[in-house]
């Protein structure tokens, strides 16, 4: 059976390449006589394969020697409560930028634990654009700024960052790898492996090291801690193995290609012509500010609501798979992270055509 074209937002696709090597690895990683899902995490084999993830991605992301790089479990949403339990201490507050569902998602859990400061807001512009720098409400004794550079749902992505001596931490859950940053201008980074980095079970943390100190806190769960994540290299309890592993798998393949930069004019090329077809086309439509459209989640409608279960049910059977928009908006989305091919974007390209000559 063929492989499907999956524009899943997460877990999403994986390179095919990865998976093969994978599954060539799976009964006997590299002699070892068992599979990584099956060996000790304190062995020598699998804190080879933890140093190469952090290296591989260290190398990639060019990140700075004051950065540490944590692997956590509980996915980005219990990040939402970590990040305000690690480090507000002595600071009241905390800002955050509310540009979507990811963000709002996050507020909802950082007021469990400091008084936030909501220092811009999109909501009542339906999450389209982005605030205004210059109108942010920011208290210079917050204890960071929380942003969300790519919202997931509403596919908004921005790429500038607020001038701010406040220590910003982005949610980068569905862009990490997929365009070049500047790690140093960042005090935390975090994303959720399963849409660019790997299978779901670990989230890739980027911490400053000045900030953990911070979090060098007996009163924390000691599992939550950054500082006792980072002072233990990730490994307090039994880390997801198979999961780093992969994601160790996934930045070789990254690496290989040319690394963020190369990967980047891809990503750029595949969002260019999806988003022109959208708007040369009379049934297709994205509400998205044109400058902050999101070259990793493209969300459409259809101008006749009533085609949406036809789209989906023929997509699906011409192989391109999870086209529906999140539960909460409806509509489309087509999510085309680093492992999703020019041609699967061609082909769902030739899909929406060949689709609006027959019902358009
Ligand atoms: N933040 C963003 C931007 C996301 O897209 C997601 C998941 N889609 C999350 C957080 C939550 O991730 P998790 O399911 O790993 O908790």
């Amino acid at each position: 059976m063929s492989r499907s074209f999956n524009f899943c937002s997460g877990p999403a696709a994986l390179p095919e390449a990865v998976l093969k090597k994978a599954q060539a690895e799976l009964l006997n990683w590299h002699g070892a006589g068992v599979s990584v899902m099956e060996m000790s995490h304190r062995s020598s084999e699998f804190t080879s394969i933890l140093e190469s993830a952090k290296a591989r991605l260290t190398r990639l992301l060019d990140i700075p020697d004051n950065y540490e790089i944590l692997f956590v479990q509980g996915g980005a949403s219990t990040l939402f409560a970590q990040i305000p339990a690690n480090f507000v201490t002595d600071h009241k507050t905390v800002c955050y930028l509310d540009t979507g569902a990811w963000s709002a998602k996050a507020i909802k859990e950082a007021k469990k634990y400091a008084d936030v400061i909501v220092s811009g807001s999109t909501k009542e512009q339906n999450y389209t654009t982005v605030p205004s720098w210059e109108e942010l409400n920011l208290d210079p004794n917050a204890a960071y700024l929380h942003i969300t550079p790519n919202e997931t749902i509403g596919g908004l992505e921005f790429d500038d960052l607020p001038e701010t001596d406040l220590p910003i931490i982005a949610d980068l859950s569905s862009t990490i790898l997929s365009r070049s940053i500047d790690v140093s201008k960042y005090g935390m980074i975090y994303a959720g492996a399963q849409k660019n980095v790997g299978p779901a079970g670990v989230v890739i943390c980027i911490v400053r090291k000045d900030l953990l100190e911070r979090s060098d806190n007996e009163a924390l769960p000691s599992t939550w801690s950054f500082a006792n994540l980072a002072k233990n290299n990730s490994m307090i309890n039994t880390p997801p193995t198979f999961a780093i592993y992969l994601a160790d798998l996934v930045f070789e393949w990254l690496e290989a290609l040319g690394g963020v930069e190369a990967i980047e004019k891809v990503n750029e090329q595949k969002a260019a012509r999806l988003y022109k077809a959208i708007d040369g086309s009379k049934l297709y439509s994205n509400p998205i500010d044109v400058a902050y459209r999101s070259r990793m989640n493209v969300p459409f409608v259809l101008a006749d609501e009533s085609l949406e279960q036809t789209f989906l049910a023929e997509s699906e059977a011409a192989g391109l798979r999870t086209l529906a928009g999140h539960r909460s908006v409806g509509g489309m989305r087509a999510s085309i992270y680093n492992a999703m091919p020019v041609e699967g974007v061609e082909a769902l390209i030739e899909f929406m055509r060949d689709f609006e000559s027959r019902y358009g």
